[in-house]
């Protein structure tokens, strides 16, 4: 299978994707009903169910729409500005550059 890359990084290089507070998670179950891209699973811990991040890179970069899904505010993604310093710091890789095409 053929390595997933966002603009010319390797997907797993990027720190895009969700985090949960479980002191504020209820269990509802909203997270995984609206992504549909398997990022949560649930997991069963000391007789109750909750999401757990499962599969990080399947988080769409840039996307944080289970952030407001969550009523109680326990879903949580980089800022803006966290991610951009660490596009950055990524960049400073020569293979991670863009490069034009050439024409
Ligand atoms: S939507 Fe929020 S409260 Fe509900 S299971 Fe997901 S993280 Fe927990
Ligand atoms: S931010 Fe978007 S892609 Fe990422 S887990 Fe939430 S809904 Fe899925």
């Amino acid at each position: 299978m053929s390595e997933k890359k966002w603009h010319g990084i390797p997907r797993d290089k990027i720190p895009w994707y969700p985090s949960i507070d479980f002191s504020k998670c209820t269990g509802c179950g909203k997270c995984l009903d609206y992504c549909k891209l398997g990022t949560y699973v649930f997991e069963e811990k000391d007789e109750k169910k909750r999401p757990v991040v499962k599969n990080p890179n399947n988080c769409v970069v840039l996307c944080s729409g289970c952030d407001a899904i969550c009523s109680t505010g326990a879903i949580s993604h980089p800022s803006k500005k966290e991610f951009n310093e660490q596009l950055k710091e990524l960049r400073k890789n020569p293979d991670f550059r863009l490069h034009k095409n050439p024409t």
